[in-house]
Protein backbone atom coordinates (compact mmCIF):
# COMPACT_ATOMS: atom_id res chain seq x y z
CA UNK A 1 0.00 0.00 0.00
CA UNK A 2 3.00 2.18 0.95
CA UNK A 3 5.12 1.63 -2.41
CA UNK A 4 1.31 2.59 -4.45
CA UNK A 5 1.12 6.18 -2.74
CA UNK A 6 5.11 6.46 -3.52
CA UNK A 7 6.55 5.85 0.07
CA UNK A 8 9.78 3.74 0.42
CA UNK A 9 8.84 1.05 2.36
CA UNK A 10 10.87 -1.55 4.44
CA UNK A 11 10.35 -4.21 6.28
CA UNK A 12 11.88 -4.15 10.19
CA UNK A 13 13.14 -6.95 12.09
CA UNK A 14 15.65 -5.59 13.95
CA UNK A 15 16.32 -2.53 16.41
CA UNK A 16 19.02 -1.15 14.09
CA UNK A 17 16.93 -0.83 11.27
CA UNK A 18 14.84 1.64 13.47
CA UNK A 19 17.44 4.35 12.42
CA UNK A 20 16.50 6.38 9.96
CA UNK A 21 12.67 5.98 9.57
CA UNK A 22 10.32 8.71 9.41
CA UNK A 23 7.72 6.58 10.18
CA UNK A 24 6.73 2.85 11.64
CA UNK A 25 3.70 0.99 10.40
CA UNK A 26 3.14 -2.00 13.59
CA UNK A 27 0.94 -4.55 11.05
CA UNK A 28 -1.79 -6.94 12.63
CA UNK A 29 -1.04 -10.97 13.58
CA UNK A 30 -0.23 -11.75 16.76
CA UNK A 31 -0.26 -10.07 19.95
CA UNK A 32 0.87 -12.44 22.47
CA UNK A 33 3.84 -13.36 19.96
CA UNK A 34 5.02 -9.74 19.23
CA UNK A 35 5.33 -9.50 22.57
CA UNK A 36 7.30 -12.66 23.18
CA UNK A 37 9.79 -11.75 20.34
CA UNK A 38 10.04 -8.15 21.32
CA UNK A 39 11.28 -9.30 24.59
CA UNK A 40 13.49 -11.49 23.37
CA UNK A 41 15.52 -9.11 20.52
CA UNK A 42 15.19 -6.40 23.11
CA UNK A 43 12.72 -4.38 21.12
CA UNK A 44 10.63 -2.98 23.33
CA UNK A 45 12.58 -0.05 24.32
CA UNK A 46 13.85 1.30 21.08
CA UNK A 47 10.34 0.91 20.06
CA UNK A 48 9.19 3.08 22.76
CA UNK A 49 12.10 5.34 22.06
CA UNK A 50 10.63 5.76 18.66
CA UNK A 51 7.29 6.30 19.66
CA UNK A 52 8.46 9.11 21.98
CA UNK A 53 10.60 10.57 19.36
CA UNK A 54 7.22 12.19 17.38
CA UNK A 55 7.62 10.31 14.63
CA UNK A 56 4.56 8.85 13.00
CA UNK A 57 3.74 5.15 14.61
CA UNK A 58 0.47 3.27 13.34
CA UNK A 59 -0.55 0.18 14.94
CA UNK A 60 -3.25 -1.74 13.15
CA UNK A 61 -5.18 -4.45 14.71
CA UNK A 62 -2.34 -6.54 17.17
CA UNK A 63 -0.66 -3.42 16.57
CA UNK A 64 -2.91 -1.77 17.98
CA UNK A 65 -2.85 -3.71 20.72
CA UNK A 66 1.18 -3.93 21.13
CA UNK A 67 0.37 0.20 21.64
CA UNK A 68 -1.57 0.43 24.38
CA UNK A 69 -1.62 0.68 27.80
CA UNK A 70 -3.85 -1.44 28.77
CA UNK A 71 -5.07 -4.63 27.40
CA UNK A 72 -6.14 -6.54 30.31
CA UNK A 73 -3.82 -8.72 30.72
CA UNK A 74 -0.33 -9.53 31.68
CA UNK A 75 1.30 -9.33 28.38
CA UNK A 76 3.98 -7.13 27.56
CA UNK A 77 2.96 -4.07 25.16
CA UNK A 78 4.44 -0.81 24.52
CA UNK A 79 1.96 0.97 26.97
CA UNK A 80 2.48 4.17 25.16
CA UNK A 81 -1.35 4.86 23.36
CA UNK A 82 -3.45 5.67 26.94
CA UNK A 83 -6.64 3.41 25.59
CA UNK A 84 -7.64 0.48 27.25
CA UNK A 85 -7.83 -2.13 24.49
CA UNK A 86 -9.66 -5.62 24.52
CA UNK A 87 -8.27 -8.81 22.25
CA UNK A 88 -10.34 -10.87 19.80
CA UNK A 89 -13.35 -8.57 21.46
CA UNK A 90 -15.84 -10.00 18.15
CA UNK A 91 -15.34 -13.11 18.97
CA UNK A 92 -12.88 -15.99 17.53
CA UNK A 93 -11.55 -16.28 13.57
CA UNK A 94 -14.79 -17.16 12.26
CA UNK A 95 -16.51 -14.32 13.72
CA UNK A 96 -14.83 -12.24 11.61
CA UNK A 97 -16.05 -9.43 9.46
CA UNK A 98 -16.30 -6.42 7.22
CA UNK A 99 -17.98 -3.36 7.17
CA UNK A 100 -18.28 0.39 5.22
CA UNK A 101 -17.32 3.00 8.07
CA UNK A 102 -17.53 6.74 8.29
CA UNK A 103 -14.05 8.11 8.96
CA UNK A 104 -14.74 11.80 9.07
CA UNK A 105 -10.83 12.42 9.47
CA UNK A 106 -10.68 10.47 5.67
CA UNK A 107 -13.20 12.64 4.00
CA UNK A 108 -11.15 15.66 3.29
CA UNK A 109 -9.12 13.03 1.60
CA UNK A 110 -9.34 12.28 -2.09
CA UNK A 111 -10.28 8.32 -2.96
CA UNK A 112 -10.51 9.36 -6.82
CA UNK A 113 -14.63 10.11 -6.79
CA UNK A 114 -14.37 13.51 -5.62
CA UNK A 115 -16.78 13.00 -2.64
CA UNK A 116 -16.56 11.72 0.50
CA UNK A 117 -17.03 7.67 0.50
CA UNK A 118 -17.35 5.05 3.44
CA UNK A 119 -14.30 3.36 3.92
CA UNK A 120 -14.25 -0.16 3.66
CA UNK A 121 -12.94 -1.85 6.91
CA UNK A 122 -11.93 -5.59 7.53
CA UNK A 123 -11.75 -7.19 10.90
CA UNK A 124 -9.97 -10.04 11.74
CA UNK A 125 -10.24 -11.83 15.05
CA UNK A 126 -9.79 -7.98 16.12
CA UNK A 127 -9.70 -6.11 19.14
CA UNK A 128 -11.91 -3.17 20.45
CA UNK A 129 -11.01 -0.06 22.22
CA UNK A 130 -12.86 -0.04 25.73
CA UNK A 131 -12.14 3.89 26.63
CA UNK A 132 -9.56 6.14 25.71
CA UNK A 133 -7.83 8.57 27.70
CA UNK A 134 -8.04 12.51 27.19
CA UNK A 135 -5.27 13.39 24.53
CA UNK A 136 -6.75 10.63 22.35
CA UNK A 137 -9.10 11.27 19.20
CA UNK A 138 -11.83 9.12 18.26
CA UNK A 139 -11.58 8.72 14.92
CA UNK A 140 -14.29 6.07 13.87
CA UNK A 141 -17.09 3.95 15.91
CA UNK A 142 -19.21 1.15 14.68
CA UNK A 143 -23.03 2.17 14.70
CA UNK A 144 -23.02 0.68 18.12
CA UNK A 145 -20.34 2.96 19.49
CA UNK A 146 -17.31 0.39 19.82
CA UNK A 147 -14.03 2.47 19.11
CA UNK A 148 -12.12 1.15 16.22
CA UNK A 149 -9.76 3.91 15.80
CA UNK A 150 -8.27 6.04 17.19
CA UNK A 151 -5.08 8.72 17.54
CA UNK A 152 -3.09 10.26 20.28
CA UNK A 153 -0.57 12.99 19.01
CA UNK A 154 1.94 10.86 16.47
CA UNK A 155 0.21 7.57 17.42
CA UNK A 156 -2.28 6.03 14.98
CA UNK A 157 -4.29 2.82 16.34
CA UNK A 158 -6.93 0.66 13.70
CA UNK A 159 -8.32 -2.43 14.93
CA UNK A 160 -9.11 -3.35 11.28
CA UNK A 161 -6.73 -3.89 8.43
CA UNK A 162 -6.39 -0.69 5.82
CA UNK A 163 -3.58 -2.80 3.83
CA UNK A 164 -6.60 -5.42 2.49
CA UNK A 165 -8.33 -3.17 0.40
CA UNK A 166 -7.73 -1.10 -2.44
CA UNK A 167 -8.22 2.16 0.08
CA UNK A 168 -5.51 4.26 0.34
CA UNK A 169 -6.72 6.87 2.68
CA UNK A 170 -6.16 5.54 5.63
CA UNK A 171 -2.12 5.66 4.72
CA UNK A 172 -2.50 9.23 3.21
CA UNK A 173 -4.12 9.64 6.73
CA UNK A 174 -0.92 8.46 8.35
CA UNK A 175 1.76 10.37 6.13
CA UNK A 176 -0.10 13.24 7.20
CA UNK A 177 0.94 12.73 10.76
CA UNK A 178 4.80 12.69 9.19
CA UNK A 179 4.53 16.53 8.88
N1 LIG B 1 -6.24 -11.66 17.60
C1 LIG B 1 -4.94 -11.08 17.41
C2 LIG B 1 -4.31 -10.70 18.74
O1 LIG B 1 -4.91 -10.80 19.75
C3 LIG B 1 -5.00 -9.89 16.48
C4 LIG B 1 -5.47 -10.30 15.11
C5 LIG B 1 -4.99 -9.43 13.99
O2 LIG B 1 -3.98 -8.73 14.10
N2 LIG B 1 -5.67 -9.52 12.88
O3 LIG B 1 -3.20 -10.27 18.78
Amino acid sequence: MLKRIGVDAVEIRKAEQLAGLDGLIMPGGESTTFAKLAVEFKLLEPLRAFCKSGKPVWGTCAGMIFLAKDIGRAQPTLELMDVKVKRNAFGRQVDSFEIDLDIPALNAIENGSGKPAPFHAIFIRAPLIESVGKGVEVLAKLDDGTIIAARQGNLLATSFHPELTRDVRMHRYFLGLAK
